[in-house]
């Protein structure tokens, strides 16, 4: 019963996100399959915005795999710092830029089991690039926002992302696993906020068990 219910929400999830916010994407800026790898690596605990002012240099001067795998730790540090992290994550894109040269050609491959052995790539960051720049539904992106939001749409009573992900391939037809995670990170950022959820102006109120209760940060 409870199953059923669930999946009548999501269904109802789907068709009422589709018009809410038509226009949803990926909000990271790249022109490439590699440009979102290296995005993706650098979103890690900061804002896409952020990312998005610092890319737009990374990418003219680093052009290829090879480039990014031939950098100097520390100039490259430098160029990322205020994305956060930076030593590890400048050490995990010349070593994930070290493997696309050494098994790849330099291409990003477009299977699951390849990219995950990648440095600093895990589910979630492959999931990214197969959805987005490649259109492969391999899986569901889990970032914070979808794991709040799951539980707060009570499509999931798990916190773990792994078990979220299975539970939301479950209820979302594939060819829309892309665009839910979209959806639900445009709907963490612009209503269902992680202290205050805007529920008073929510598109999705109807269908939202959490709807006015003291949510807990998720
Ligand atoms: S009703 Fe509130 S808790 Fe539910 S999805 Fe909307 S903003 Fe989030």
């Amino acid at each position: 019963m409870m199953r059923a219910r669930r999946q009548e929400r999501a269904d109802a999830l789907v068709k009422a996100f589709a018009k809410v916010y038509p226009e949803a994407h990926c909000e990271l800026g790249y022109s490439n399959p590699l440009e979102l790898l290296v995005a993706t690596i650098l979103s890690a605990q900061c804002t896409d915005k952020r990312v998005n002012m610092v890319t737009p240099a990374l990418f003219k001067k680093y052009r290829t795999a090879r480039a990014y795998a031939e950098a100097s730790q520390e100039e490259l540090e430098k160029e990322i710092q205020s994305t956060g992290f930076f030593r590890s994550k400048a050490k995990s894109l010349r070593a994930m830029a070290a493997g696309l040269v050494a098994k790849h050609g330099g291409k990003v491959p477009r299977r699951m089991e390849e990219l995950i052995v990648l440095r600093g790539v895990g589910r979630k960051t492959a999931n990214v690039v197969l959805g987005n720049a490649f259109g492969i539904n391999e899986g569901v992106v889990v970032d914070t926002h979808v794991m709040r939001l799951s539980r707060r749409l009570a499509l999931t009573s798990y916190a773990e992302p792994e078990k979220i992900e299975k539970d939301l391939m479950k209820l979302i037809p594939r060819e829309k696993w892309a665009d839910f995670s979209h959806w639900l990170i445009w709907h963490g950022r612009r209503r269902c906020y992680a202290r205050k959820p805007d529920c008073d102006a929510c598109e999705v109120q109807h269908l939202c068990p959490s709807a006015f209760k003291a949510v807990k940060p998720a």
